[in-house]
């Protein structure tokens, strides 16, 4: 399978690829080097507030398409689980004043004291259910992310495309749940072509960096496109198959190396990069 180089106006980095700048210097940044797309971290929007993001966003042509990340809906305890969702409603509304397409969603991990994987997921399902009213009242997608399994415990109980899916079955809403394939996320999974040709439509974004082959934190460690063992533009080969035609979302969380680097270097070789790694 040959897939095309990607063109710029279809390339987008996640702010969080520039966690060394705040929200006005990573907008500007991006902009200066052509790339209009984004999507907001709920950080830095609450650091310079609403107003003003969207009026950074619009001042630099700027298309936003998620607002990252929502969900975190694992809480047993009825306090905290209404809280989480009245967070979650807040974070909808503020999806849709940044004209952001999407909520990316994750789900939680085990909240703390519980030990039964099932009673978390049950609890995540049970919270999103509760989701699709508001989210399909403000025109918001909610883009369930499934994380790697080695952070199950903290933030996802959902670690596969396939274990999405089944949920997004369950939730039965699929005018407003899709899938958000991080290929850092779910790259070492042999089934992901079959999987990502059974999501079809549900494909509403990809992102990408790079899984370093000695990885020294599963987090905050990500490579750059072409650093590491993942074939990107393979995966973006899969995806468009089954119907994507999204932008490419590069979400690199680098403590080490290119949140310590400065931002126009960073952005200057992620568009090296595009020429043969996304
Ligand atoms: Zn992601």
């Amino acid at each position: 399978m040959t897939v095309s180089e990607l063109p710029l106006d279809r390339l987008s980095i996640h702010q969080a690829t520039l966690m060394q700048c705040d929200f006005r210097e990573s907008i500007e940044c991006f902009a200066r080097h052509g790339v209009h797309q984004t999507a907001i971290w709920r950080d830095k929007l609450e650091q310079i507030g609403l107003d003003e993001a969207v009026q950074v966003l619009q001042g630099n042509d700027m298309k936003v398409n998620a607002l990252c990340p929502g969900g975190l809906v694992t809480a047993v305890d009825d306090k905290s689980f209404n809280a989480a969702l009245d967070m979650n409603r807040r974070w909808i509304d503020q999806s849709a004043a940044l004209g952001a397409d999407s909520l990316v969603i994750i789900t939680g991990g085990l909240p703390d004291g519980e030990t039964n994987l099932t009673v978390a997921h049950d609890r995540a399902l049970e919270g999103l259910s509760r989701l699709i009213d508001p989210a399909r009242a403000a025109g918001i997608r909610l883009a369930l992310e499934p994380l790697h399994p080695m952070v199950c415990g903290g933030r996802s109980v959902i670690s596969t495309v396939a274990d999405a899916l089944d949920m997004l079955d369950d939730l039965g809403a699929d005018d407003v749940f899709g899938l958000a394939i991080d290929s850092y996320a779910v790259w070492w999974d042999l089934t992901l072509p079959y999987q990502l040709a059974r999501a079809g439509s549900r494909l509403l974004h990809f992102h990408t960096s790079d899984w370093l082959r000695d990885t020294k934190d599963v987090r905050f460690d990500r490579g750059m496109p072409g650093d590491g063992v993942t074939d990107n533009r393979q995966i973006r080969g899969w995806m468009e198959q089954a119907g994507f035609a999204g932008p490419v979302e590069i979400e690199i969380f680098s403590e080490r190396d290119w949140w310590q680097r400065p931002p126009d270097e960073v952005v200057e070789t992620i568009l090296e990069r595009r020429e043969a790694w996304l």
